[in-house]
């Protein structure tokens, strides 16, 4: 659909942010248009069939515990299979389960005998989910801030457990394996954790974007248009020039920075998944499972245990991850031990390579950076709030109240 020479709003970027903010604006009775280089909605989100499997680019799963997933996805509709909550972990060959007690009873016994330090040591994991878990936002927010290692390490969790649960574990959200993001941020994510439950949609993460983008009229959705040139009157695209009264820039980070001079970029996260088919799931619940201390994997995933609909038939679909730039050869060993099959058991699918995965999130946590630059000029995505699902989705329903009070005024 061509973009009108004349709009009330256009949103640069169908990511998460761009369709949270299109879709209220369009829900307020806005004149919006969506317009996005790509061909899908979604963004970061990205689904492909690869043989007949549903291959995200990237491992990443949806969290219920995030409030904007909660309030404003059908999640019903997305038909989403569930992780357990937690994961395997192998020290010395053994695998050892460690679950949330609260959800998966019958696995408790494990959890309490995982390699995890002293039973004091264990308490004080339980501590410290339920303060990140129940304290109010406001006070999580408040309290001092640190690196996540020091915030860690001051929860007297203990070394076993950085080294052998945390760091790993972590390692896959945060994507950097030092500990260096923020506590404030590691509170958040840890909160959606013991609040939510991770799953995966039938169709694959970008069906989370293309259900937003249905809820846009057709004529307000344009996509394969690539903006190259923005002002608070108007765009710039490879098709034209459209004004507008209000423009909002929720691309990634780096074409925010190159499109706004006064947006700055934070340092990228990168990760690199490799699929594989097995014959059959090694595993009887769906965990992900932690890389050793050591090795190049973060993690390993059956991923059709949590969502047989990623697989077109009885076979196993894994995803393992690197945060260095890895080929399938260099992590194949890994792969076979983290799931206890050999490697001729695996079938290599694709691997793929994200760079801007997700901006990093060093302290001070600058969370709710402002949106509103002026002049009808409005910037969003999850480099103005947390790298995440959520913080995307927020900062768009939070430009879609700024631009809608810079219409009113207007008016
Ligand atoms: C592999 C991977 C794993 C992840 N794991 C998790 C996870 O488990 N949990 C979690 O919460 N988050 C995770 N994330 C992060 C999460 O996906 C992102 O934080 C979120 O999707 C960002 O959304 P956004 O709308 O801010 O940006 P984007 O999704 O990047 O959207 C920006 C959009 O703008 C478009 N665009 C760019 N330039 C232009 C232009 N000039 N003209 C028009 N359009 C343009 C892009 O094509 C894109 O569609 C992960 C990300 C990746 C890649």
């Amino acid at each position: 659909m061509t973009l009108p020479a004349r709009v009330e709003v256009v949103v640069v970027g169908a990511g998460l942010a761009g369709l949270s903010a299109a879709t209220r604006l369009a829900t307020a009775g806005r004149d919006v248009h969506l317009v996005e280089a790509a061909d899908h909605p979604g963004g970061r989100l990205r689904t492909e069939r690869v043989d007949g499997f549903v291959v995200d680019r990237g491992f990443q799963v949806l969290n219920t515990g995030y409030p904007r997933v909660a309030a404003d996805l059908d999640l019903d509709a997305l038909d989403l299979g569930w992780f357990w909550t937690g994961a395997v972990l192998r020290v010395d060959g053994r695998a050892h389960r460690v679950v949330d007690p609260r959800r998966h009873p019958s696995a408790v016994l494990d959890t309490v005998r995982a390699p995890l330090g002293s039973l004091l040591q264990e308490a004080a994991i339980g501590a410290f989910s339920v303060r990140a878990g129940y304290l109010p936002v406001h006070r999580l927010l408040a309290a001092p801030e640190h690196s996540a290692e020091q915030a860690l390490r001051r929860a007297h969790v203990g070394d076993e457990a950085v080294e052998r649960f945390f760091r790993p574990f972590l390692s896959g959200v945060l994507l950097e394996s030092e500990l260096a993001t923020s506590s404030r941020y590691l509170d958040l994510v840890w909160r959606s954790f013991v609040r939510g439950r991770i799953g995966l949609p039938a169709q694959g993460m970008q069906s989370v974007g293309e259900q937003l983008a249905a809820r846009l009229p057709a004529h307000a959705r344009h996509l394969g248009t690539e903006v190259t040139a923005v002002t608070g009157a108007g765009v710039v695209t490879s098709s034209g020039s459209t004004r507008a009264d209000a423009v909002v820039v929720a691309t990634d980070p780096g074409t925010a920075a190159r499109l706004l001079p006064t947006v700055e970029a934070s340092a990228p996260r990168q990760v690199t998944t490799h699929l594989h088919v097995l014959p059959a799931s090694p595993w009887c619940e769906p965990l992900v499972v932690l890389g050793e201390p050591g090795g190049r994997l973060v993690n390993s995933v059956v991923v059709s245990d949590a969502q047989p609909a990623y697989s077109p038939d009885a076979r196993a679909l894994v995803a393992s991850s690197t945060l260095a730039t890895t080929t399938e050869h260099q992590v194949r060993d890994e792969v076979a031990r983290s799931h206890g099959v050999t490697t001729g058991d695996l079938e290599h699918l694709t691997t793929v390579t994200v760079p801007g995965a997700q901006p990093a999130a060093l302290p001070p946590l600058q969370h709710r950076r402002p949106v509103d630059l002026g002049e009808g000029l409005f910037v969003c995505g999850d480099h103005r709030d947390t790298p995440s699902i959520q913080g995307a989705m927020a900062s768009g329903a939070r430009t879609a109240r700024a631009v809608l009070t810079h219409l009113g005024r207007r008016a």
